[in-house]
C-alpha cells in the first residue's frame, strides 16, 4: 500500500535526539523508553544557583566551576 510507505516515510523525518547520550530516535515514544535504560537518570544533579540539572556530579561540579565561578571551588 502506497500509503503505508507515505507515512514511514513522514515519521523517519522527524528526529527525537536522546537528552543524554544524544542518539537519534523516530519517534517521541522510542526516545522516551530509551532514556529509562540510562539508569543514571532517576538521580538527578540539581545546581543550587540556578534550574540547570544533570546527570552526572562531574557535569554539576563543571557547571559551577563555569557559570558560577565566584563560588569557592
Ligand atoms: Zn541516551
Ligand atoms: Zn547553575
Amino acid at each position: 500500500m502506497l500509503c503505508d510507505f507515505v507515512l514511514v516515510d513522514a515519521v523517519r523525518q522527524q528526529k527525537f535526539p536522546c537528552d543524554i547520550c544524544g542518539k537519534l530516535f523516530t519517534t517521541k515514544r522510542r526516545k522516551e523508553t530509551h532514556i529509562v535504560t540510562h539508569s543514571d537518570v532517576r538521580h538527578i544533579w540539581k545546581c543550587d544557583m540556578c534550574d540547570h540539572t544533570f546527570t552526572r556530579r562531574d557535569n554539576l561540579k563543571r557547571h559551577m566551576k563555569i557559570a558560577h565561578s565566584h563560588t569557592p571551588v
